[in-house]
């Protein structure tokens, strides 16, 4: 844990350099392709101070105004990443367009740049592969950015032999490719803000620990806060005869496992003989009873 900071540091330090020399490279060859190549690296260099500034906030343990932990600060950075792609999608389209003008491409004097550049890039995707996934995909730092580069490279130099169109096809895919980003970006974050479910799997151990036990679960929500926490609340109904301090005991032990699953549920213990004919009533009474 305490080296994932250096290494990403290195990573960091690697696009940086690569992102510098695919500029470079765009620069002496005129090529739109390796142009937005550039751009799109320099947004996922600034998506990934925010994806490590919020991610180094996520870690704060539970205070007074975010009782539930912080863990959900790691999506500011996907956040800022959607914002920054949109930026450089944005400066690609005006490229792009602008270049519809005609212009020359003069890949082979690039070429050696962009080669560098690539060469930098692979070592980063190499080392970002052990980061948290998060960090990994929102700040770019995967092989599909080496994609990039090939698209860039193939454009550039069919754009020199062939014509510049093909170079400016280069620039027009690599800018969907972020576009394509973006809108998962969007997705990946509307799924954790909806309080999606959490897994079928979940509620079926609850469900189990609680029949291992003669309790009879009755509701459950279960929502994801991240990736790998829960939280929720459900009702437990005990068998008769089962006093309230047995049932007190064994709906303890029930959190307690749910716990080890990161998932922080609290059990409310209703009574059988309310439960049917005025379910919402039964419900509000266990809400009275709730436990901790
Ligand atoms: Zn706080």
């Amino acid at each position: 844990m305490a080296s994932v900071p250096r290494q990403l540091a290195v990573v960091v330090v690697l696009v940086a350099f690569g992102a510098a020399a695919k500029t470079v490279a765009a620069v002496v060859s005129g090529s739109r392709a390796i142009l937005a190549d550039s751009v799109t690296c320099f947004a996922s260099l600034a998506a990934a101070g925010a994806v490590v500034y919020y991610y180094r906030a996520s870690l704060v343990p539970p205070d007074e105004d975010h009782p539930y932990g912080h863990a959900r600060l790691r999506y500011g950075g996907v956040l800022a990443s959607l914002a920054f792609y949109m930026m450089a999608a944005g400066a690609n389209v005006a490229f792009t367009l602008e270049g519809l003008r005609g212009y020359r491409v003069e890949a082979a004097a690039g070429l050696p740049w962009l080669l560098a550049g690539t060469g930098l890039y692979a070592a980063a995707v190499l080392l970002a592969r052990s980061l948290d996934p998060v960090v990994r995909v929102y700040a770019g730092f995967t092989a599909s950015e080496l994609l990039e580069t090939g698209v860039s490279l193939g454009g550039s130099l069919a754009g020199q032999y062939i014509g510049y169109m093909y170079d400016l096809a280069g620039a027009a895919a690599i800018t969907g490719y972020i576009l394509h980003e973006a809108y998962e970006a969007h997705r990946y974050l509307l799924r954790v803000f909806s309080d999606v479910a959490a897994p079928r799997r979940l509620y079926e151990m609850l469900r189990r620990e609680l029949e291992l036990r003669g309790l009879r679960l009755v509701r459950a929500r279960l929502r994801m806060l991240d990736d790998r926490t829960c939280a929720g609340d459900a009702v437990a109904v005990p068998p008769p005869g089962m006093s309230a301090d047995v049932a007190d005991l064994l709906v303890d032990e029930v959190v307690e496992e749910l716990g080890k699953r990161n998932c922080d549920v609290v059990i409310h213990v209703a009574y059988a003989e309310r439960s049917s004919p005025r379910a919402s009533e039964a419900r509000r009474d266990a809400t009275e009873r709730t436990r901790l």
